[in-house]
């Protein structure tokens, strides 16, 4: 690649507000930021020569200056139960996943947000990878729009498969703060995918900080991964505990939900079950006085098991019990069935090939081998 094509500004990420600024930059109309993001989010194209409203000598313009670059596809998966997983190639080495979940009417894309992640929960697959960087937009964008193009879904009356988002995939959304919510926005863009606050959705361990800061800028749903009842084991599974404990999270999760514009919203609390570690009825107890006043549904999902974690999944009588109490005190509890088992694309499976910076996969690769070895 020469230098200028390596100079040139990818549009793919950017928000109609700096996609505004850049076509003033250029001494253009507002209005074609417009024009060019509905090319690029909703009909797929990557072409300046195909936006056949723009003027040619701004499409000539255009290709000299900028570019549309989505990041290479080096895979897809289909799951026999219509799950879809991507790896995609990004630069520097390493690769993301991302996951597609039909359901009904509802297909939920799971987005990735950073290669890896710097936080290590000990029941997690991505954290096990280590941590490399965070995600462009452009590159956390490009997940839904190679999603809805493999379905044909940016194409005139494609269908509408993807209608849900969760930033639950590889990485901690909140670290990666400025770009996830650029990428949120273009989600739900009326000029791009158009997807609605309340099925966007974005899930965090509890970057506090962060989250105290959300609500300024945006008003999507919230999910909080919570995982333990209490302090003590949360510490263990979560390690971003020991600085943000549970309450202190609790209430910035509250503040949050309370700034909404629409008083029925409620928080998701994600609680992945392992066997004999968090699944007892006393944590489902705890769980429920914990949750006491907080408007919340709670999704428990059984651990998914990978190499390298030696968790186990929750038996399905420990899982009946522990739904069984938080229902009997007026909680909303769903359980998330295990998908895309077959293709390692299962919620807490996401792996990638991440380059790691922080040697955490080796480490936990070596320990694994000693394991093995002494075993
Ligand atoms: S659960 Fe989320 S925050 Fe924790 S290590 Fe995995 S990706 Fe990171």
């Amino acid at each position: 690649m020469t230098q200028a094509q390596t100079e040139k500004v990818n549009l793919l990420g950017l928000s109609v507000e700096k996609l505004t600024a850049f076509f003033e930059s250029l001494g253009e109309k507002r209005f074609r930021a417009v024009q060019v993001l509905k090319w690029i989010h909703q009909s797929g194209v990557d072409d300046f020569s195909q936006m056949t409203n723009v003027s040619k000598a701004l499409r000539e313009k255009l290709a000299e200056v900028a570019e549309i670059r989505a990041p290479e596809v080096l895979g897809q998966w289909d799951s026999s139960d219509g799950t879809r997983k991507w790896l995609i190639k990004v630069d520097g080495g390493s690769a993301i996943e991302t996951v597609y979940i039909p359901d009904g009417e509802r297909g939920t894309l799971c987005v990735s947000s950073q290669v890896g992640c710097s936080l290590d929960c000990s029941f997690c697959a991505t954290g096990k990878q280590g941590f490399n960087r965070d995600l462009t937009a452009a590159e956390i964008i490009a997940q839904v729009w190679i999603a809805c193009k493999s379905f044909g879904q940016l194409e005139p009356r494609g269908p509408r498969k993807v209608t849900n988002v969760v930033m639950m995939g590889m990485g901690e959304p909140l670290l990666n703060f400025d770009n996830v919510v650029d990428a949120m926005n273009l989600m739900m863009e009326d000029n791009a995918y158009g997807i609605s606050k309340r099925r966007v959705t974005l899930s965090t361990s509890g970057v506090v900080p962060a989250l105290d800061k959300l609500a300024d800028v945006t008003d999507v749903s919230l999910a909080i991964s919570l995982h333990a009842p209490n302090d003590e084991l949360r510490n263990e599974l979560v390690p971003i505990n020991r600085k943000y404990p549970i309450a202190m999270l609790l209430d910035s999760a509250k503040r949050y939900i309370e700034r909404m514009p629409d008083t029925h919203r409620k928080m998701t609390i994600e609680y992945t079950l392992m066997r004999e570690v968090n699944d007892r009825p006393e944590h489902a107890e705890q769980l429920a006085e914990l949750l006491r006043d907080v408007p919340v549904k709670i999704n428990l999902i059984p651990f998914n098991p990978f190499e390298l974690s030696d968790y186990q999944r929750v038996s399905n009588n420990a899982l009946r019990r522990f739904q069984q109490i938080l229902l009997d005190k007026g909680f909303t509890v769903t359980v998330r069935t295990t998908r895309g088992d077959d293709i390692a694309a299962a919620c807490g499976q996401l792996a990638g090939t991440v380059n790691d910076r922080t040697r955490r996969a080796e480490r936990y690769r070596n320990a694994a081998q000693a394991v093995r070895i002494v075993g």
